[in-house]
């Protein structure tokens, strides 16, 4: 298997260009098939503006409100025991569970360290647990992550890659935004490019409904730094047994 940039591996592959957006395919394409393939617009998650000004309390009355309009639309009886206490549920699973990545109050704070050891081989964190939200249907991605970066001078316990994995994963995504999401964050916090990650995600948009394939994953990637040369990047994948 080849893995280098982004990879797809279930639906047509999709190039991001240089600039990381995909405009051609929009000015080409409907909205609709935007979302069905699957295709990003930009890196950073697109927040309309004073996206924070409610607070989380007010969000979850209004998403209680509306997702029990959209259970009564469907012909759902609320009045049913099992069904009565959903609309609240739903509301506090998106704002305090699944999609509190979004509010940056929530991003995890790192504290770097020295390289005390001078250890300059790449370090990798393999199947880090990745359970995300599909941003064209709202279901689950769910999958693994792995992340190799070579250390500048500073270092970061390793249990925070996962934290920030899971930050990243807590809002509704697409697997390439996501991909570059935790590598830019990586490289910010630990001051250098030599940054490597790797998602290999089931949709279960894809497995569920739509095509119904349940076999398939998506792998993307994204090599920063020494990552870009081809005998380091096949060091880090023979390292999670993905090698070519
Ligand atoms: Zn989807």
């Amino acid at each position: 298997m080849k893995v280098n940039g982004f990879v797809k591996t279930n639906t047509p592959s999709v190039k991001i260009n240089s600039n990381n957006n995909l405009n051609g395919a929009i000015n080409t394409n409907g909205h609709d098939l935007i979302g069905d393939n699957h295709i990003g617009t930009s890196i950073d998650t697109p927040m309309r503006k004073g996206a924070f000004d409610l607070s989380d309390e007010q969000k979850m009355v209004i998403i209680e409100d509306k997702f029990r309009d959209i259970m009564d639309t469907l012909g759902l009886d609320l009045a049913d025991d099992s069904l009565n206490g959903t609309p609240h549920r739903v509301a506090k699973m998106f704002v305090q569970e699944i999609f509190n990545g979004l509010n940056p109050e929530n991003k995890p704070k790192i504290s770097v360290f020295e390289n005390k050891f001078n250890y300059g081989e790449m370090l990798v964190e393999k199947n880090i647990n990745l359970n995300s939200t599909c941003e064209h249907h709202f279901l689950p991605i769910v999958g693994k992550a792995h992340v190799a970066y070579v250390s500048s001078g500073q270092v970061i316990g390793l249990s925070k890659i996962n934290r920030i994995v899971d930050y990243f994963a807590r809002r509704p995504q697409v697997q390439e935004r996501l991909t570059v999401q935790i590598a830019n964050e990586l490289k910010r916090i630990l001051r250098t490019e030599d940054v490597a990650v790797l998602i290999d995600a089931k949709h279960m948009c894809v497995s569920s409904r739509g095509i119904e394939d349940e076999n398939s994953s998506t792998v993307t990637a994204e090599y920063g730094g020494i990552f870009k040369q081809k005998d380091r990047r096949e060091e880090f994948l023979n390292y999670i047994s993905l090698g070519s």
